[in-house]
Parts: structure tokens; sequence; C-alpha cells
């Protein structure tokens, strides 16, 4: 293949979700192995890249983390602005990020593009006997959505390769 970049598909990912769900964990696991993620590392950086390679070609992926704003609901449609993807997160031991949910889908609704692609994540799931939001229902809510469904840990490494290899698999079809 010709090629001039050095990838053959690149994609912007954007997580978002209540505060102290795991969106920066998830990433931190997902882009460097690490968890917990470095002190004080996200300051000043707007997103990760990793490289993952998909049937033999290149998919450089652009993944945006929230830098605390999430906290103050002070994200703007330039967050969401050329997102291919979104990662909506709640954590599985906390039924008010589930409930939140709602809100997100309406800022979707408001400042997504259109085609964006959205996973919907409950993470955490080392912490089973903690469990507030059953996998059911949270796979009901995101079937009724049209959204994928993803339980993950990013403490233990769970599913978190498979989220973002699902979601440029789903991406690269839709392309
Ligand atoms: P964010 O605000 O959504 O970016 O959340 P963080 O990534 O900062 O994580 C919030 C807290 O949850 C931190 O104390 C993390 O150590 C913890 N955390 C994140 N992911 C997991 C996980 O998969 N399992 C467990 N047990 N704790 C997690
Ligand atoms: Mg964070």
């Amino acid at each position: 293949r010709v090629n001039m970049e050095d990838y053959d598909y690149l994609f912007k990912i954007v997580l978002i979700g209540n505060a102290g769900v795991g969106k920066t964990c998830l990433v931190r696991r997902f882009t460097q192995g690490l968890f917990p993620p470095g002190q004080g590392a996200t300051i000043g950086v707007d997103f990760m890249i990793k490289t993952v390679e998909i049937k033999g070609e290149k998919v450089k992926l652009q993944i945006w983390d929230t830098a605390g704003q999430e906290r103050f609901r002070s994200i703007t449609q330039s967050y969401y602005r050329s997102a291919n993807a979104l990662i909506l997160t709640y954590d599985i031991t906390c039924e008010d990020s589930f409930r939140c949910l709602p809100e997100w889908l309406r800022e979707i609704e408001q400042y997504a593009n259109t085609t964006v692609v959205t996973i919907l994540v409950g993470n955490k799931i080392d912490l089973a006997e903690k469990r507030e939001v059953l996998r059911q229902r949270a796979e009901e809510f995101a079937d009724s959505q049209s959204m994928l469904y993803l339980e993950t840990s990013a403490k233990e490494s769970d599913n978190v390769e498979k989220l973002f290899l699902d979601l440029a698999c789903k991406l690269i079809r839709e392309a």
C-alpha cells in the first residue's frame, strides 16, 4: 500500500462520564500499561496516541481524556467536535454514575457528530462485591440507545485492550 503517512486510519476517541469513574485510568492502562497512572502526568496533555494493528492495517488512535473539566460540567462543543468515537464510562459500584448517563447522552446529542460511535463502559469490575449496577440493566440501557456495552477493570486490565480494539474495528467498518 502506498501511504505517505505512518498509518492507514486515524481516529479520535473521547472519554466522557462522571468524575471518578476511571476514565484516566483506562487511558493510562491502555496507552502506558500503568495502574495507577503517574501523578501529575496529565498536566498540559490533551490526548494520548497509540497505534494498533488490525488485520495488517495501522490504526492510529488519538485518545482524549478530560483533565478534570467533568467535575465542573464545563465540557463543551470543542471537546466533542470531530470525535469519531465516544467512550461513555460509568462505575459499576456507583449507582449515581449510572443515573447520570441520560445527561451525558443529551450532551452527545447536542454536541457530537451524528455519525459518532458510542460505547458504554462499566468500569471497576474488580470490585464485584461492591457492584450497584447489574450487568443486565446496563446492557438493556445500552441496547435501548444503540450503544455497544463492555465491562472493564483498569486496575486488573480486564477488557481494556478489547475496548479500544473493538472500537477501532467498528470505526474501520464504518469508515
Ligand atoms: P476519572 O475522574 O474518571 O478520570 O477517574 P480516575 O481514572 O482518576 O479514577 C478515579 C479513582 O478510581 C482512582 O482512585 C482510581 O484508582 C480508581 N479506579 C479507576 N479505575 C479503577 C478500576 O478499574 N478498579 C478499581 N478498583 N479502581 C479504579
Ligand atoms: Mg480523569
